[in-house]
């Protein structure tokens, strides 16, 4: 696909931005189809004619991209939950928490502490 082709599907002309996404793909007459692509910066929308190699190349771009975007989500909650680990273990050594924090209010339930 021509650098130009897919620059116009990889990008939005008005803004720049390389986050846009396809929202529909719309065969034609062999071998052009039209996409349809929304630009996640502006919000704009545009409707690009090419052909079905160049849109299946497109799609498996984006797919490529939603697992590297899941792969960093991922590695972002493993990190958000190891330091919200580390900080729990630091106020527990600290006696800044205890059980008695977590403990449920409920009337009729003994607590250890009365
Ligand atoms: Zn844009």
């Amino acid at each position: 696909m021509a650098r130009a082709a897919r620059l116009l599907l990889r990008s939005c002309p008005l803004c720049g931005s390389e986050w846009v996404a396809r929202c529909e793909r719309e065969a034609l007459a062999q071998p052009h189809e039209n996409v349809a692509v929304r630009c996640g910066s502006c919000g704009t929308w545009r409707r690009v004619l090419t052909n079905r190699w160049a849109a299946d190349a497109y799609e498996r771009g984006l797919e490529r991209d939603r697992g590297r975007m899941a792969g960093m989500l991922e590695r972002f909650d493993r990190d958000q939950m190891a330091r919200a680990a580390r900080l729990f273990s630091a106020a527990l050594e600290r006696d800044l928490v205890d059980a008695g924090d977590f403990a449920v209010a409920r009337p009729g339930y003994a607590r250890a502490d009365h």
